[in-house]
């Protein structure tokens, strides 16, 4: 192998994949295509199109280059076999869960899940006649007792996004292939960067790429990406439910994919710098960030994550009354209180992670709030939540 065909370190392919300025009249970045219809030159070529035999594409639902690119760059990123983009990361967790199941069939989704991924299961998908079964996050092997005959996918989402709990998706997944399930894994914490998901054993790895790919709180925007297995149902209801992204959104997620690598390196720096300083804070109980040494979970995470993000909870000692909280988040200079993450900006919200559990319990022992820690000088960061501590202990 000379140099030239070695791999690219996921860093620099950030950078380059799904970029080919040569078709785009030498421009950098891939434009946005605007078009609905296509049209053709003769008769052989319509019905080489309706055929599907025709060379280009037959209409702007899919196939244009902007979302083309984005496919491609995230799942040759990832080492999938190929990417779907869809209209937001919901439409990423709930499509696989309808594009490999039947009625009949049981899903095995984890207790921590994102809210909305449980309510698609339990609102729609069990509809439909599929059976939904929520286990302990933190089962690994021990999944083996929840598996029956008819269970088709097993879904993963590690860490959690309140809870924060680190999966054990390797031993999950040994169990699930065994049992001739599939698993899929809400991967929108970590990003291609930060989990291999296919070389952990995940067959469709989604991301809700409204979060640190976008980056910018300026778009919703979903992917999935699929190993050979699961790529022909995907693209079966993918297409059937004419799915489409627009071609302003995807640019905005080719554009956040070139500076992912840096922005995340930032985020993860100043997350520890602030999750440190949290952890030495008297009105902190424990910090929910895998990252930091002695955290839960932060073995798993060191063995199988290559990096960790900004996103993650404080549990604070009991007691501060409802008056106090609002007085701390109110007046808080830098952080702002808003759901979502993965932006520059840093964000801080009250959650309750043991609120929407219905098999396993997760006892955090006092209230939480979960912080996003942007692009912000992490000492600036520190000085807002020091002066937010004084008020909630009533010091000014
Ligand atoms: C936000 C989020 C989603 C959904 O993304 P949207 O683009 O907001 O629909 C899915 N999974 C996780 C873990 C999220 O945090």
């Amino acid at each position: 192998m000379s140099d030239r065909d070695k791999p690219l370190k996921p860093e620099t392919a950030v950078v380059h994949l799904g970029r080919e300025p040569a078709k785009h009249l030498g421009a950098v970045n891939t434009p946005v295509y605007r078009a609905s219809t296509i049209v053709f030159p003769t008769l052989d070529d319509l019905e080489a199109s309706a055929a599907g035999t025709h060379p280009g594409i037959g209409y702007g639902l899919h196939g244009l280059p902007t979302v083309t690119d984005l496919q491609s760059a995230v799942a040759e990123l990832e080492g999938g076999a190929r990417g779907f983009a869809v209209p937001s990361g919901l439409a990423a967790t709930t499509l696989p869960l309808l594009a490999l199941t039947k009625a009949g069939d049981r899903v095995l989704i984890t207790d921590s899940v994102y809210g909305p991924t449980r309510r698609f299961a339990m609102n729609t998908l069990q509809r439909y006649g599929v059976e939904i079964a929520f286990y302990d996050p933190l089962a690994g092997a021990a999944i083996e007792q929840a598996m029956t005959p008819n269970t088709r996918v097993v879904f993963v989402e590690s860490p959690g996004s309140l809870s924060f709990d680190v999966q054990d998706v390797p031993a999950i997944a040994a169990v699930a292939h065994r049992h001739g399930a599939v698993v899929v894994m809400d991967n929108s914490w970590a990003t291609p960067l930060g989990f291999r998901s296919f070389d952990h054993g995940v067959d469709v790895s989604v991301h809700a790429a409204t979060k640190y790919i976008g980056g910018h709180s300026d778009v919703l925007l979903g992917l999935i990406v699929c190993n050979d297995a699961t790529t022909a149902p995907m693209h079966r209801i993918w297409t059937d439910m004419g799915v489409a992204v627009s071609t302003d959104d995807a640019f905005l997620g080719l554009r956040g994919l070139r500076t992912l690598a840096t922005r995340l390196a930032r985020h993860q720096a100043s997350a520890m710098r602030v999750a440190s300083w949290l952890r030495s804070r008297p009105e902190v109980r424990e910090v929910l960030y895998p990252a930091l040494p002695g955290a839960r979970g932060h073995e798993l995470w060191k063995r199988d994550f290559r990096l960790a993000t900004g996103l993650f909870t404080i549990v604070l000692h009991p007691g501060p009354t409802r008056e106090r909280l609002a007085a701390m988040l109110d007046r808080m200079r830098l952080f702002r209180m808003g759901w979502s993450w993965g932006g520059f900006e840093s964000l801080i919200i009250p959650t309750d992670p043991d609120k929407l559990r219905t098999a396993s319990r997760f006892d955090a022992g006092g209230p939480c709030l979960r912080l996003h820690i942007g692009l912000e000088d992490p000492d600036d960061l520190i000085a807002d939540l020091d002066d937010g501590f004084q008020r909630l202990n009533g010091r000014s």
